[in-house]
């Protein structure tokens, strides 16, 4: 098939686009390289070893996707082109909604007058809320506690209302738990500008001597050894999740979570990178981060059941892989 992916330079859509291109679709990218670099498509090509084609535009910019839909025959659309820092989304909230929203409608637009039946959508399990986990797709979603998490969830009923008076039209919502690592090659990852946010960017860091210490924030949450519990899962685990959610599509609205169905506590993730790199992190316990929950994993039996789908790759993997980008990167 021949697969619109928006957000194609970024960290999950670089991955997804090598998936893709690796079980034999062809792949157009457009990305306004808002939080990427154009050197990230030439890495697609050489790890591939596959021509694809790439436009910078703003996917916000209804002229400019439909020039796409126009020039090309697009069998199906994965949507990951959004900002998605949680605290910046606090500060900017119009930006957020405005980019998140205005972008998924452009696109569902252009696919009902495009006569494009698939669409798969990057959702977060942020949209879960504070619930008891695992988290399952057929909880009630809680409110989440920034704009961020608030454009998935409205973006998820976006899609939803489209398709219950459009049946032909057929959605895969993901949602993605903390995705981490990088691809094998060491060639694409995820590079964050400015101090990371994220916890394994910021180990990496720590490791590297870019960093000084790592924080850890909280320890006495319930948890095993009370910091806070994620399901981390590898972002090519992540990628190929996306390949058999598109390969299933058939009508209707599909909500899948893309985790491991194992929760790692955060020094859990400190001793893994010490297994994978013979690295110990040097941390010190500090405050509670602001909005955090306790526990966030999956139940991912669901993706397991329909699409054939399960993360194979552990959290030791995951580790060694942001740590092989991390010596990679200038
Ligand atoms: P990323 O920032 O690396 O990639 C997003 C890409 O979209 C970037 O290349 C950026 O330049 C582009 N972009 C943003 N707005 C655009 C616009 N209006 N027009 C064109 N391009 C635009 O982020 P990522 O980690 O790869 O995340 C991809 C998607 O998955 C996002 O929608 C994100 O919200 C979602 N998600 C990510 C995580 C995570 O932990 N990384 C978790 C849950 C959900
Ligand atoms: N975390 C931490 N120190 C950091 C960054 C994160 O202790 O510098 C913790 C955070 O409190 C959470 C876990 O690591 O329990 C994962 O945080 P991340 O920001 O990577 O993901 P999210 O909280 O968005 O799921």
């Amino acid at each position: 098939m021949n697969i619109l992916v928006t957000g194609g330079a970024g960290y999950i859509g670089s991955h997804t686009c090598v998936a893709l291109l690796e079980a034999g679709h062809s792949v157009i990218v457009a990305d306004n390289l808002n939080n990427s670099k154009a050197e990230t498509i030439d890495k697609i090509k050489q790890i591939t070893n596959t021509e694809i084609t790439f436009y910078q535009i703003d996917v916000t910019d209804e002229t400019a996707v439909g020039a796409i839909f126009s020039q090309h025959e697009i069998n199906g659309v994965i949507h990951f082109a959004g900002l998605k820092a949680v605290g910046e989304s606090v500060e900017k909230p119009l930006e957020y909604y405005c980019n998140n929203l205005v972008s998924t409608m452009v696109l569902a637009k252009a696919c009902q007058k495009y006569n494009v039946s698939r669409f798969v959508f990057s959702s977060s399990a942020a949209v879960y809320g504070d619930n008891t986990v695992p988290f399952v797709e057929t909880m009630n979603l809680l409110p989440t506690t920034n704009p961020y998490g608030e454009t998935k969830a409205m973006c998820e009923r976006i899609l939803t209302d489209i398709v219950k008076v459009n049946p032909a039209f057929s959605v895969s919502l993901l949602r993605y738990f903390n995705p981490v690592g990088a691809h094998e090659s060491g060639l694409i990852g995820e590079a964050p500008n400015g101090i990371p946010n994220n916890l394994m960017p910021y180990v990496t860091q720590v490791a590297k001597g870019k960093l000084k210490k790592l924080k850890v924030f909280g320890n006495d949450y319930p948890t095993v050894d009370g910091t806070g519990v994620r399901d981390y899962i590898h972002v090519v685990d992540v990628a190929e999740g996306h390949v058999a959610a598109l390969d299933h599509l058939m009508g209707g609205v599909h909500i899948y979570n893309l985790g491991t169905g194992r929760g790692t506590s955060v020094l859990e993730l400190v001793s893994a990178f010490a297994e994978a790199t013979e690295i110990k992190v040097p941390y010190e316990i500090a405050d509670r981060r602001p909005g955090d929950i306790a526990s966030c994993y999956a139940d991912a039996s669901k993706a397991k059941r329909e699409l054939g789908w399960v993360a194979k790759r552990d959290i030791v993997a995951m580790c060694r892989d942001a740590w092989r980008f991390e010596n990679k990167l200038l």
